[in-house]
């Protein structure tokens, strides 16, 4: 909409508006793609496809808030209306941009719709995943989804082959918005897959130290990547689904977390800082008194972080000292 008030105004060039750093307003084909992420988790990874050649905006920033929980504001409303490229996690974590997907002609990259790809043949239930990295905005409705991944963890975040899946998807979409720097952005996208491919050579590391060993997260967020570790989360689902769901866990989960917590059953207690509630915390108590190191987790960026590889790797390298120093 100002688009058209500049062009009335018939006096500001493309070039200018550029230049002049407008920052909401360089979709459409007049200027470098847009690219609309939900969170800056996926804004991290889209941006770091995107280089310097196109723009990426995150809509939740606050490392201290639960994303769970976020509702976009009309100005968000809006920037997400103008974009080119829409990156988010899909599976209900940000369903308002799933249903700004499917409701615009923006390319869409929807992150848990790319489970049960590549890297996940064994779950392959057909899904016709194109190449053209536009797919996901049309060709899965809710109930498709339902059915297909309705029990599945949405924290696919966490899951670094979809998050390499995503990068690559990234790509394909600026290549196709901006076919002039489609090298750059592939290239981008090769190099920030060697940085996942490193992530897993330290999760394959964990595993050839620690298969088996039982941990417990308070929200079910690490789940693919302690999976991949080859960690086994012990945590009462009902303790995590409700930590999830940002209710307060029922006496008897948190009776029973508080036991495997106090018998050290648990080697490692893994913390979302992000989804936190009286039960959670009295919970970092028991371990802190039984000797169980804590390793915290974040759901989005820290305030100090912009690029996810760093941050992964930040992570799971407090896990794998965690590990050594609780399994003594
Ligand atoms: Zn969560």
């Amino acid at each position: 909409m100002r688009k058209s008030l500049l062009a009335a105004a018939g006096v500001l060039s493309t070039a200018a508006l550029v230049l002049a750093g407008c920052s909401s307003d360089s979709g459409g084909s007049d200027g470098p793609p847009t690219v609309v992420a939900s969170t800056n988790v996926w804004g991290s990874v889209a941006a770091a496809v995107a280089g310097d050649k196109a723009q990426v905006t995150a809509l939740y920033n606050n490392a201290d808030g639960d994303p769970h929980e976020f509702e976009p504001s009309a100005a968000d409303t809006a920037t997400i209306a103008d974009a080119d490229i829409l990156v988010f996690n899909g599976g209900h974590y940000d369903s308002y941009m799933e249903e700004a997907a499917a409701n615009s002609d923006a390319t869409a990259v929807d992150a848990f719709a790319l489970l049960g790809g590549d890297e996940h043949a064994a779950e392959a239930e057909g899904e016709e995943h194109g190449s053209d990295g536009d797919h996901a905005g049309g060709d899965h409705s809710d109930g498709a989804h339902d059915h297909a991944h309705g029990d599945q963890n949405e924290h696919v975040f966490y899951d670094l082959p979809v998050v390499a899946q995503v990068a690559d998807k990234v790509a394909d979409a600026l290549a196709e918005q901006d076919p002039g720097n489609a090298e750059t952005y592939r290239a981008n996208a090769e190099k920030f897959t060697t940085g996942i491919d490193g992530l897993r050579a330290k999760l394959t590391t964990i595993r050839q130290q620690h298969a088996g060993t039982e941990v417990a997260q308070t929200e079910p967020l690490a789940g693919y990547m302690l999976t991949e570790a080859g960690l086994v989360d012990i945590a009462p689902a009902g303790f995590t689904q409700a930590v999830e769901e940002g209710q307060s866990p029922a006496a008897a989960d948190r009776a029973a977390l508080q036991d495997i917590l106090a018998d050290r059953r648990a080697k490692v207690l893994i913390y979302n800082t992000q989804a936190v509630d009286p039960v959670t915390q009295a919970m970092l108590d028991v371990a802190g008194s039984a000797g169980v190191p804590v390793v915290k987790f974040t759901e989005t960026l820290p305030d100090d972080v912009t690029d996810y590889v760093a941050w992964q790797n930040g992570q799971i390298d407090a896990l794998t000292a965690a590990l050594a120093s609780g399994t003594r």
